[in-house]
């Protein structure tokens, strides 16, 4: 560089002497060029800052020129506040060490950790002090960057796993003992080879970047992320840990797909989990990754998607809610699910005019389920629809069965949850289920709670149009509950009123209920549609509802719901209600 170099001796300022046109000895200039190899700031100055010598870093940050060759940090250091402080520092030993921080060449700051050591002292007086500084910023981000680098994911800038052990440690080791909980989370994505193997390496990083900045968006700022092995993912959430909310947030993580160049790629994760707490403490963080782990394995037995837990001690709700998610996921794969009709019988003639189709589980262990204890989980995790599938199939099977053996024209109800009828392909579904099982559309009625169907009753409107252009037949269910406006009502395409359980059960008790039956029926007859009670336990209930003029009613006194093959033993002996 040898204009730099020309620079250089202009810029230049060296000690009395030797300077203008003296040429330096030999000495002088390989000091020089030492000096002007290091890092470090080297400055010869006067107390006023004066600079009597510089080096090449001193003169690139600090922009000297001899014009204007003032290092203003020092004065700013000997006049200012820690005056008293340095002063004393240079007289007892002639040193003084400290920061500072001064402005560049650029006018940004630089802090400095500054070396002061005073050349001679005369009789209090300073003549010249020699600087030797470091720009500490730099090195402190370089070690920022350093630290952050052996403790994260290159890929992902999530936590690695030994820095993910150090807080679980650091945690269990907390001083205040209630402090000492949280709960661990071990995310696998499932096939995530299958990922790689379709879209390649570079797409697969990318997946891994974008689940991990889901991570970032769904878990709450105190947990510690980490992505502790290729496609594994761990959380710690500090704290007692809401398990529903956990449940939640990991099935929030996977709900939506993964546009990765325009592919949507869909994933899904087996959790494992650990729970530490006050009374029940893990033993270290190791232990709770190996039980994450242990855990994590067996929820892939079960198969995708699915969660364990590794906690005895576990508040047993939120274990049977996680137990319910695995299991039901199970459920739907191994053919579990079955199905009870409940007669409807029409008040008119007393005979059998439908039924309705409700859903059971059959566990492996024999056990029947009630959708009161799998229902909720399945509207949460969406699994509804894959169930609310299977179901409609299976009624539109059964109804073309009867059919055939009896030649019976039975109306098969099936229930829609809102999951569903928000669902785009919820229409599609139907008619598909018709045109399998070959039955005509006035074979199949579907029952939408008032609810679901007041939840936006635009949206309602739309799908129950399109359902009502199959030809099928649409029920308010579970009526007098919700906050129908009769308005809305008369909007939508219904064609029968249920009356809810609540007030047929109070049929000849409660004068209330009766008035509010009445009303029901009354208005159903004023808008044309069909009134059907639910829940009829009682022959007086039973007298009540026809003589309020209810179309229809259904309940344990004509009949309990009961698997396909004796319904239709039932229906083959022609009962009379
Ligand atoms: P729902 O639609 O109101 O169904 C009627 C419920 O009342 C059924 O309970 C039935 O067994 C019960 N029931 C019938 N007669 C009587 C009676 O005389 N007394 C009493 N106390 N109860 C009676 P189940 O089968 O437990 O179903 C409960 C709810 O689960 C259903 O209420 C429905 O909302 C939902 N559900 C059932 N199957 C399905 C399904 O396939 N899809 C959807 N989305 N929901 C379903
Ligand atoms: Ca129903
Ligand atoms: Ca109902």
């Amino acid at each position: 560089m040898p204009d730099a170099a020309n620079d250089d001796d202009n810029v230049v300022l060296l000690l009395p002497g030797t300077s203008g046109t003296t040429p330096e000895a030999p000495l002088v200039v390989r000091l020089r060029e030492a000096l002007d190899a290091s890092d470090e700031l080297i400055l010869v100055v006067e107390p006023s800052g004066r600079v009597l010598f510089a080096n090449r870093s001193a003169r690139d940050q600090l922009g000297l020129s001899p014009q204007d060759a003032v290092f203003r940090g020092i004065e700013a250091l000997l006049s200012g506040d820690r005056r008293e402080h340095v002063w004393r520092a240079l007289e007892d030993s002639q040193a003084w060490r400290g920061d500072m921080a001064t402005t560049r060449a650029d006018g940004s700051t630089i802090q400095l950790e500054v070396a002061l050591l005073a050349d001679a002292i005369d009789s209090g007086d300073i003549r010249s002090l020699t600087v030797i500084a470091n720009d500490v910023g730099e090195r402190r981000a370089l070690e920022d960057a350093l630290t952050h680098r052996t403790n994260h994911d290159g890929l992902t800038g999530l936590a690695n796993r030994p820095h993910l052990l150090a807080t679980l440690n650091e945690l269990l080791a907390d001083p205040d003992v209630q402090r000492r909980a949280g709960t661990l989370l071990l995310l696998d994505i499932d096939e995530f080879r299958t990922v790689t193997n379709s879209l390649g390496h570079e797409a697969g990083d990318r997946v891994l970047v974008a689940f991990a900045y889901r991570l970032l968006r769904t878990f709450p700022a105190d947990a510690t992320l980490a992505r502790v092995g290729g496609d594994e993912f761990a959380v710690f959430c500090p704290g007692d840990g809401d398990l529903d909310a956990l449940v939640e947030q990991i099935q929030q993580l996977t709900r939506a797909p993964f546009f990765i160049d325009g592919t949507e790629v869909h994933l899904s994760v087996v959790t494992g989990m650990a729970v530490t707490t006050p009374a029940e403490p893990a033993s270290s963080g190791e232990a709770m990754l190996r039980e994450a782990d242990a855990a994590a394995y067996r929820a892939k037995e079960r198969g995708r998607g699915t969660f364990e837990v590794f906690a005895p001690q576990l508040h047993s709700d939120a274990v049977d809610r996680l137990d319910v998610v695995s299991d039901l996921r199970r459920a739907l794969r191994q053919e579990e699910l079955a199905v009870e009709y409940q007669p409807k019988v029409d008040l008119a003639t007393g005979t059998i005019v439908g039924a309705e189709a409700l859903m059971r589980w059959r566990t492996p262990d024999g056990e029947m389920r009630q959708p009161g204890s799998f229902m909720q989980v399945a509207e949460d995790t969406g699994l509804i629809i894959d169930m609310g599938r299977w179901i409609l199939h299976r009624a539109c099977a059964d109804a073309a069965a009867m059919a055939d053996s009896l030649g019976a024209s039975i109306r098969f109800s099936v229930n829609l949850s809102v999951r569903q009828l928000d669902h785009p392909s919820c229409a599609d579904d139907v008619a598909l289920a018709l045109e399998t099982a070959g039955i005509g559309p006035d074979r199949i009625e579907l029952e939408v709670t008032e609810s679901a169907l007041m939840n936006d009753v635009g949206a309602s409107a739309d799908v129950l149009n399109r359902l009502k252009d199959l030809g099928v037949r649409i029920a308010v269910d579970d009526f007098g509950t919700g906050y129908s406006s009769l308005q809305y009502l008369q909007k939508l395409p219904v064609d029968v009123l249920k009356v809810d359980r609540s007030f047929v059960a109070g049929l000849g008790t409660s004068s209330g209920d009766h008035a509010i039956v009445g009303a029901v029926v009354q208005l159903a007859e004023a808008l044309e549609l069909v009134a059907v009670a639910e829940g009829v336990e009682t022959p007086e209930q039973l007298q009540l509802l026809r003589e309020l003029g209810c179309a229809e009613a259904q309940g344990y006194f004509m009949a309990r719901p009961m698997p396909f093959e004796d319904f239709r033993d039932l229906l083959a002996r022609r009962p009379v209600w």
